[in-house]
């Protein structure tokens, strides 16, 4: 209704424009007015009728027809001016309007008529903001002399008309958003101006008055320096050092928010680019793959490295664009979801898993006879540790050199409860002790680094005692030879004596863990780089803190003060070394013992440390390796660091990382291993470091080396790390590292401590990797009862789980949820016996050992993600990913595909553990897809595991859970095993590398024990699911029912509990809580700044007030202070 009143009425005078009375304008001003009125009260819904009945063109052309008349009314074009401008804010189409009705033009000239008029001028400045919200619009003003005029208007500096002159500045930052204009404003020299200007107003405004002009100018210097030639201009006329003085002083001063946020943006955006500083952007390990052309990639810095200028002009107003992408990605096609694609292989290729199937074909006297042999191992010099920990409660510690025989009974009386019993413990411990975390923060006497978790006494006595830390020498022990007989060195035998005495003091409470037999594998363990050292902490073993760590608390403005930190290398570079300590591109030693700067090291196994820089005395950038025969994926990292001085905040820049975003931005912290603490009896990664963040900083890699995509950006992780003890060794990295050589000798060990006469246990080689190392696979069930008929039926009719992990080498937590599985499903638990006797599984704990021994982050040795590898493998190229999916081609050739497939993984981008799994109709569903999917008949099974663990496992959720079918992933072991063996519980298992934000770990991150005791869980919900099972035969059911009716009670409640509380979060988790401070981790931030309708409403609405009032204008108090009512 409001909309055609104003039609009709502004619209009927303009018909005889020439005649005009003053009645019409008496008339019009009332019209004015009443829809002043109108538009004020109620929300905005009026207004947007109004425009969409052509209020906004009836406006326009009423402007228009006034300015053109030869002395025009400013008692009608002032409130016509306002309502323009509400009414402008709140079309989009406003800008166009104008422009197609000559508003612009006569905009201008009524402006220019009233330079020293500033009332009417103020009113010309507010139509021509809102006119210059469309960029194209801008630059057509731009074209027609509006920034010459704001240019003007705005200096020099000057206090009076302040509010003329920030709405002079809004418009010119507003019409800078064009890039023509911006080129403008660089050829007319007003970077300089714009920037005194800057100072000007900061030096003069003590009390903050003007912070919107000050800001405005920011904004006007922002856009300029998108363009080229707009930062180049900008570093000319000193814009690094005047921003950067401006603000140095008021980081933390929350009245210069809007102001500092800004002056950082511009900072970051305009630091010289430059390429990283390494000779190569390949991988500093070159290894000769087939098929691969290894051609180097050009290092010469290009104008194609930097991103263009772009030339167009758009308006950004479509913003529904990007949710949707996501969706693109989901597999629409039918046929693609429900076919079944042949065999990739000759058949008859498929027979050489016959052997890897021995349970199917062999009668249970060639078992018996099999493991009657002895295991015929070569260093048994090991295995004391026969009690099976499990992963849920810490390992009690034992005594050394305890001489037990390995299989006697003492190892089942140690774990009598069964791991069911451990659910509900766990939940409600640990529901206790997180709860009471600030205590236990203060019992530990935690420093910023999260040291001493383990001096509550976790330390074993006699060795404590016996060990004077000083007999050692720690850099002769931190990094041990893997034998002497190697060695260069000249003195071998002293190196061989210093092993063997520090072997033998070696705290023997490491579950699962031996040293000789960590040494005798990891000489077989082959790597590109030739490796000939073992980290100190594989080699010694990790033993986990009693509880988890809690997420750091981010600081609040710690990035800004970082950023901050760069910036002054740019601008007052006295104290900066920049020299280069470390560098696996240099085969001579970079440093003589002597110097106190820091030492770093990498060579030895899943190590990845390229390169580092001394910046400053206690600062270091450091480079990471890209993956073996690539430019990329840096992520992981694993070093070891010494030299260092105790009680000293050293901070370490990891400047060319890859991701866009980090968990490191949420509370994760990397960990670290002290040597010295190691050998005081806490041989324990733990996360440590403060003041991290995560951003995009202003390297760039060469096209060539990110091939193609010109000048992609780097990201800088920051940490501090205050070390514990003066002159130690102490390894950082990415996660809790696992080695191939871990895994090798944890087999060794379970395959050790297990009784043969009722575990069936065989470890075999899959094949072997292109680095030539064999990738192990592993077979757990139950020997057979009896060799009666009967039981041997039994034993070769159990359904098959298979299990994968760690096909990406730099997610090792998979590794720790699979050395949890692994050692669950050998135990004595009664659960895992019951898993062992209905089931067969077959485990691949391993899919990529090149990649981990070498320290890659994602690929193979030929720089290949061996997950985008399963549709069609090669025998020759992607051998374990080629035999991994022919075993399952063998067991489903007959009949035997898995009840269950899941591959575990890494998340770096979420917290908690989830599952992906493949449905039809669920991606169908989130496609909006145009099939029926009703008339699809699809199992719902695939949803049960995931429900299950999500009532078991404290670290698991549900709500992160997702069962779609994406385009991007169909080359990978979930989706391959899903279609082609028509497995429908196929699955990829993802952990987080942070922790948990959900559940009894709520606000953790996760340890190695709550990785481990995943696993397990992982396992007993394959338990659980076979209960739920029609196929469950009455025998499990009958034998479970015992088992689980000692528990029944509490886990009845608990999973009821679980369940009901559950319901509401499962629906949708946020991944991420706000943080305190808005985390800007990249320079094109994309919040923008410029503030909406509200701002220049408030504007208006103050003016109108004071007009009201009669007030005169007082131009000289700025808006905040007026503001206040
Ligand atoms: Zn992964």
């Amino acid at each position: 209704m409001p909309g055609c009143f104003v039609h009709h009425c502004i619209v009927s005078p303009r018909r005889k424009p020439k005649h005009r009375s003053s009645s019409d304008s008496e008339s019009i001003l009332t019209i004015l007015q009443v829809l002043d009125e109108l538009l004020s009260a109620g929300t905005d819904r009026r207004i947007h009728y109004m425009i969409s009945k052509g209020g906004s063109e009836a406006l326009l052309q009423t402007l228009v027809d006034l300015a053109r008349t030869e002395s025009p009314d400013y008692g009608i074009l002032l409130p016509l001016f306002r309502l323009l401008a509400k009414v402008g804010l709140r079309d989009k189409k406003f800008g166009q309007k104008a422009l197609e009705l000559e508003a612009l033009d006569v905009t201008l000239i009524l402006a220019r008529k009233n330079l020293s008029h500033s009332q009417n001028l103020l009113h010309c400045l507010w139509a021509l903001r809102v006119f210059a919200s469309s960029v194209t619009t801008g630059a057509m003003l731009g074209v027609n002399g509006a920034m010459e005029l704001l240019f003007k208007v705005i200096t020099p500096y000057t206090q009076t008309c302040t509010r003329t002159i920030r709405v002079a500045t809004e418009v010119l930052a507003a019409l800078l958003k064009s890039k023509s204009n911006s080129r403008r404003a660089v050829n007319r020299g007003y970077v300089s101006g714009l920037l005194r200007l800057y100072q000007d107003w900061h030096c003069h405004d003590t009390v903050h008055a003007y912070m919107q002009i000050r800001r405005a100018l920011l904004l006007c210097l922002k856009h300029i320096a998108a363009l080229r030639s707009g930062r180049e201009a900008f570093l000319a006329a000193q814009g690094m050092e005047i921003l950067f003085s401006t603000t140095q002083n008021c980081l933390d001063n929350k009245t210069m928010e809007p102001v500092t946020s800004l002056v950082l943006q511009i900072l970051r955006q305009c630091y010289p680019k430059c390429l990283l500083p390494l000779v190569t952007a390949s991988s500093a390990y070159a290894f000769p793959v087939p098929g691969v052309i290894v051609s180097e990639p050009s290092c010469v810095l290009t104008e194609e490295d930097f991103e263009d200028d772009d030339e167009g002009e758009v308006d950004k107003d479509s913003d529904s664009e990007d949710l949707k992408e996501e969706d693109n990605d989901l597999e629409t096609d039918v046929n693609k979801l429900s076919s079944k694609p042949g065999l990739d292989r000759p058949e008859d290729e498929l027979k050489q898993y016959e052997a890897m199937c021995l349970e199917l074909s062999c009668s249970f006297e060639e078992l018996e006879s099999r493991f009657g042999d002895d295991l015929n191992f070569e260093e048994i010099e090991c295995a004391n540790h026969y009690y099976i920990p499990t992963a849920a409660a810490s390992p009690k510690h034992h005594g050394l050199n305890k001489d037990q025989s390995p299989w006697g009974l003492e190892r089942e009386d140690i774990v009598q409860a069964s791991i069911l019993s451990m659910v509900k413990i766990e939940r409600s411990t640990v529901h206790l002790a997180s709860k009471k975390r600030p205590a236990m923060k203060a019992d530990q006497n935690v420093d910023s680094n999260g040291l001493r978790i383990d001096s509550s006494g976790n330390g074993i006595p006699d060795v404590q005692a016996s060990m004077k830390e000083d007999t050692w020498d720690i850099d002769a022990v931190s990094c041990l030879r893997m034998s002497a007989s190697f060695s260069n060195s000249t003195r071998p035998k002293e190196i061989a004596k210093v092993t063997e005495k520090l072997l033998q003091t070696h705290p023997k409470d490491i579950p699962f863990h031996n040293p000789y037999l960590y040494m005798a594998n990891a000489r077989r363990s082959r790597s590109v780089a030739d490796f000939k050292m073992m980290a100190f902490p594989d080699l010694w073993g990790h033993h986990p803190p009693s509880s988890a760590q809690p997420m750091l608390e981010r600081k609040c403005g710690v990035q800004r003060i970082k950023i901050f930190e760069d910036v002054r290398r740019l601008i007052q570079p006295n104290d900066v070394i920049n020299k280069v300590v470390f560098s696996l591109d240099e085969p001579w030693p970079l440093q003589d013992t002597a110097s106190n700067c820091l030492r770093f090291f990498s060579k030895f196994e899943s190590g990845n440390l390229r390169k580092a820089i001394q910046v400053r005395e206690f600062e270091y950038d450091l480079l990471l390796n890209a993956d073996v025969s690539g430019t990329q994926n840096q992520q992981w990292f694993y070093f070891k660091v010494s030299g260092m001085r105790a009680a000293i905040p050293y901070r370490f820049n990891i400047i060319n990382c890859e991701k866009p975003n980090s968990q490191f931005n949420y509370g994760m912290q990397p960990v670290m291993y002290s040597v010295k603490e190691a050998l005081l009896g806490r041989p324990t990664w733990i996360r440590t470091g403060y003041e991290i963040c995560y951003y995009k900083n202003h390297y760039r890699q060469s096209a060539a080396a990110a091939g193609g995509a010109s000048g992609k950006g780097c990201y800088t992780l920051t940490f501090a790390v205050t070390f514990p003890h003066s002159e130690d060794a102490c390894y950082l990295a990415y996660h809790y590292p696992y080695t191939y050589t871990a895994l090798m000798t944890h087999l060794d060990i379970l395959e050790k401590s297990i009784n043969p006469k009722q575990v069936y246990f065989r470890q075999e080689v899959l094949c072997k990797t292109l680095g030539g190392n064999p990738c192990p696979l592993v077979t757990i069930t139950a020997m057979p009862e009896s060799n009666s008929d009967d039981h041997l039926e039994q034993f070769r009719q159990r359904p098959y789980q298979v299990i994968t992990a760690r096909v990406h080498p730099g997610e090792s937590n998979a590794s720790w949820v699979m050395k949890g599985a692994l050692e669950f499903l050998v135990s004595s638990d009664p659960a895992a016996r019951l898993l062992r006797e209905n089931f067969i599984f077959k485990i691949i704990p391993m899919l990529n050992p090149d990649g981990v021994i070498n320290g890659n982050h994602r690929c193979s040795l030929r720089g290949e993600d061996l997950n985008r590898q399963w549709l069609f493998p090669r025998a020759h190229l992607q051998p374990t990913i080629y035999h991994a999916k022919g075993l399952l081609y063998y067991l489903s050739s007959k009949g035997r595909s898995p009840t269950v497939f899941c591959d575990f993984h890494g998340h770096s981008q979420k917290k908690n553990v989830f599952l992906y799994g493949c449905s039809i109709k669920e991606t169908l569903c989130q496609a909006e897809s145009t099939v029926d999917a009703s008339t699809l008949s699809e199992d719902v099974s695939y949803r049960s595991l995931p429900k299950i663990l999500d009532k078991l496992a404290p670290a698991f959720t549900m709500g992160s859970c997702s069962f779609l079918v994406e385009k991007s992933r169909a080359s990978t072991a979930r989706v391959v095993v899903w279609r082609e063996m028509g497995v429908s519980r196929s699955y990829t298992m993802e952990s987080s590398y942070c922790g948990c934000n959900q559940g009894p770990y709520q606000g953790l991150q996760f340890g190695t024990s709550e990785l481990e005791e995943m696993g397990a869980m992982f396992c007993l919900g394959l338990l659980m699911l076979e209960l739920r099972s029609i196929s469950c035969s009455h025998q499990l059911l009958t034998r479970a029912a015992v088992l689980l009716n000692t528990e029944e009670e509490a886990l009845d409640h608990h999973l009821h509990r679980c369940s009901s509380s559950n319901s509401s979060i499962t629906t949708e988790l946020e991944d991420e809580p706000p943080c305190m401070e808005e985390i800007d981790y990249n320079t094109d931030s994309s919040s923008d700044p410029e503030g909406g309708c509200f701002e220049l409403d408030q504007q208006i609405q103050e003016y109108a007030f004071n007009m009201d009032n009669g007030k005169e204008e007082e131009e000289n108090l700025g808006w905040e202070r007026k503001a206040i009512p």
